[in-house]
């Protein structure tokens, strides 16, 4: 059993990876170059679902993760705003005309379906989850570095440490997890070049408390339908975007471009009038991370005993947050997965290309 462990990235896939380990007994190291949720894992909806990945590489593991996240709570101690909603499809009316009102969607918008219900489809608070993961993590004695890992040590094809700002701390196994920044901030493993989607979102603060149910926006809005997601604390949050790009800016230098702010805000008004002209806070982007082949990779690294990568979760890394980390410090631990099979997973596969 590998007993030290460097966990690059501290984002819900390295704070899901770094808890499961934790609690297993290993020594672990958790790096991070901005701190806990500081990229996308702090700015997404948080919006999870039972079967919408069915069909694809993902869905066995998006089913155990959404099981996972509604007992996710309970087993941290701590508020992560988890509840589960009712999800539905709403489409723009042009400038002018009204809507059919449907409870909160009384602007010039109408509800076209149900995308799910609240036995499909939930969410969490991105950001508080990926916290309350970390601190029951250090609980179990992992520790967390500020600090940017420059590059995973590979010696006669074994990875024996990670550089972090020039200096080299030793491990048996290291995962790097550093969402679209995986390959390029640890190149001595060999990985591809990942892709990333850049998204912009914002919180809304409504005077009146918004009702449990997640709208997906059928809007011609140049790319991915905005998601409009009301949370617990009173907040409601919107996102859209779709910018592919090859290499995303440093994470500490991640920038939104105001008038796409501007534009989810309109959305919001458009859809409900308690959204019109309120209060609006922490405006900004994210990338979600993608390998080549839209897959995830996690598993072992060819060519790099001990070495490991969980990345490129796209759209859906808070919702598979918790089964891949689980997965992989079973893999790590003891040498295969039980909670899920991580065969489609494997990186190899992106090495052979
Ligand atoms: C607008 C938007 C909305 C989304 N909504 C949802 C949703 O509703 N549901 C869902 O399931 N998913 C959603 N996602 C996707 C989800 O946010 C991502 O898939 C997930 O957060 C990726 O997590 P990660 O841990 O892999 O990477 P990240 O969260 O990107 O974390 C990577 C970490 O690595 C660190 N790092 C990078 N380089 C270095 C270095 N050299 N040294 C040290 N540390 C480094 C960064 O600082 C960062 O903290 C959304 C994404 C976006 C952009």
């Amino acid at each position: 059993m590998s007993r030290r462990v460097i966990v690059c990235g501290a984002g819900i896939v390295g704070a899901a990876t770094a808890y499961h380990l934790a609690r297993r007994g290993a020594e672990v190291v958790l790096v991070d170059r901005r701190g806990i949720a500081a990229a996308a894992s702090g700015r997404a909806a948080g919006f999870l679902a039972l079967d919408w990945c069915d069909g694809l590489a993902t869905g066995p593991m998006a089913r155990a993760s959404f099981a996972m996240h509604a007992e996710l709570g309970r087993e941290l101690g701590v508020d992560i705003g988890y509840r589960r909603v009712r999800t539905s499809l709403v489409a723009l009316e042009r400038r002018g005309e009204q809507g059919a009102a449907t409870g909160w969607v009384d602007g010039d918008a109408r509800i076209r379906g149900q995308l799910g219900d609240e036995r499909t489809t939930a969410q969490v608070d991105p950001r508080r989850l990926t916290r309350a993961l970390v601190t029951a993590a250090e609980r179990h004695g992992a520790t967390m570095r500020l600090g940017i890992v420059e590059d995973v040590v590979v010696d006669a094809g074994i990875a024996t440490g990670v550089r972090v700002d020039g200096e080299t701390l030793a491990a048996d196994a290291v995962v790097v997890a550093m969402g679209p920044w995986s390959a390029q901030a640890a190149p001595g493993l060999g990985l591809p070049p990942m892709l990333a989607v850049k998204g912009h979102s914002v919180l809304l603060s409504p005077r009146e408390a918004m009702p449990a149910e997640a709208l997906f926006v059928d809007d011609d809005h140049g790319g991915e339908a905005p998601e409009v997601l009301p949370r617990p604390d009173g907040t409601v949050y919107i996102a859209a975007g779709s910018q592919v790009t090859r290499t995303p800016d440093p994470p500490e230098s991640v920038g939104f471009e105001p008038a796409a702010i501007d534009a989810l805000r309109a959305v919001a008004g458009r859809l409900s009038t308690g959204l019109r002209g309120v209060d609006w806070l922490d405006p900004g982007a994210c990338y979600r991370p993608l390998c080549a082949d839209n897959v995830p990779a996690v598993g072992a690294v060819p060519g790099a005993r001990g070495a490991h990568v969980a990345t490129g979760h796209g759209p859906w890394g808070i919702l598979l947050g918790p089964a891949t980390g689980a997965a992989l410090a079973e893999r790590i631990l003891d040498g295969a997965s039980t909670t899920v099979d991580l065969g489609p997973f494997d990186p190899a596969r992106l090495l052979r290309r």
